[in-house]
């Protein structure tokens, strides 16, 4: 059997006709950039992600950009930041000319450490960034009472997590600010490259809305320095459809890590991913911890000869990354982090993925345990 670790295939092919309607509209009516398309998206994902404001921009990466850029966050400050996060988190503060300082994840939810920000803040500190990683919240009441205490910003990067709850509210509102991706393999992907940015602040809407169109809300007059962060009308029709199978998908991740948790229960080689209990997961990676490096990279040569595709979430942490060599951070300063980087492995998830499949992954996993 074959078991892909993603399959965005068999996706497109069960909204294949409402898609190439809409693009085909698209072309025949010559509006490439925004437009309708773009601006119904973006209602429709306020109002599920349930934030006043949404804006959508051309990646996640450029959201999480514009977010602290908005907030004026510039050379000489500081952003607080996940070791254990995508590369791109940190983007949003170099591009600002700011330096990221990292901060060593929580051993059960994987995400920020809330006990281990306030040592990271110093004056110069001016944000710390919530990812809400592998689709999970961070603990956003310890992160805001800290910000809040040092008079700093909060932001969401939200890339991995849409429509996932804290204590029974969607994140993307819950902080100043917060950025999506909408890259394919997400739990709401495009087909190219799509973000976006939300708030429930009016005067931090207005200057997303402006920074994204080159600092303009009227054609060739610019109030604020910006850039071009304008989402594709393609990309805004295909993720306008998409939205409204966004809560059957996210049940079945749901369900599909159910069944993981079921099959390998009880398994003493490997720690299954913890659902916090303020959190709603939406399962965007589900990640297996073994007891060392050798254990994983063993097991995933092992998967890999069985056909089931898997991947490393992620395998260099931030801060031994070789772009931020300058900062001073040696191996050995985030244990948490970088445990999970030499031991985890994620295993293949995706909406479609049949109980069949899942079976036979475990099947596979408990084989490789009895023999080693
Ligand atoms: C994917 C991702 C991003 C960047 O999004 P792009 O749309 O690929 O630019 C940012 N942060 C995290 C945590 C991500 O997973």
């Amino acid at each position: 059997m074959k078991v892909p670790f993603v399959d965005l295939k068999s996706q497109y092919i069960s909204i294949k006709e409402e898609v190439n309607i809409a693009i085909n509209d698209i072309l025949e009516n010559t509006s490439y950039v925004l437009g309708k398309y773009v601006s119904n998206f973006e209602t429709e994902f306020a109002k599920i992600q349930d934030v006043k404001h949404c804006y959508g921009v051309s990646s996640g990466t450029d959201g999480n950009h514009s977010v602290l850029w908005a907030l004026g966050i510039k050379q000489g400050d500081e952003v607080i930041i996940p070791a254990n996060t995508f590369i791109a988190t940190a983007w949003g503060a170099t591009l600002c000319g700011a330096k990221p300082v990292f901060v060593d994840c929580h051993p059960e939810s994987y995400n920020i450490n809330p006990d281990k920000v306030e040592s990271a803040i110093t004056p110069k500190t001016k944000a710390i960034v919530a990812v809400h990683l592998y689709g999970q919240p961070a603990d956003m009441d310890r992160l805001r009472e800290i910000a809040g205490r040092h008079k700093i910003y909060l932001v969401e990067d939200c890339a991995q997590a849409h429509i996932s709850e804290y204590k029974g509210k969607k994140v993307g509102g819950l902080a100043a600010a917060s950025s999506f991706s909408f890259y394919p393999g997400k739990n709401l992907g495009a087909y190219g490259e799509a973000g976006a940015v939300c708030t429930n602040d009016d005067e931090l809407a207005a200057r997303f809305k402006m920074m994204r169109d080159h600092g303009s809300h009227e054609k060739y007059k610019h109030m604020i320095f910006g850039h071009n962060y304008r989402m594709e009308s393609i990309q805004g029709a295909v993720l306008g459809i998409k939205l409204k199978y966004i809560q059957k998908w996210t049940e079945q991740r749901r369900n599909a890590a159910r069944l993981y948790n079921e099959y390998l229960g009880g398994l003493e080689s490997v720690v299954l991913p913890k659902e916090m209990e303020y959190a709603k997961h939406v399962y965007h990676l589900f990640i297996l911890r073994l007891r060392s490096n050798e254990a994983r990279n063993k097991l995933q040569a092992y998967l890999t000869e069985k056909g089931i595709g898997t991947g490393l979430h992620y395998p260099i942490p931030l801060h031994v990354q070789p772009c931020f060599e300058g900062l001073g951070y040696r191996k050995g300063g985030m244990p948490v982090t970088e445990e999970l980087a030499e031991c985890g492995i994620s295993l293949p998830m995706f909406p479609n993925i049949t109980e069949e499949q899942i079976a036979y992954v475990c099947e596979s996993i408990k084989e490789f345990s009895m023999k080693n």
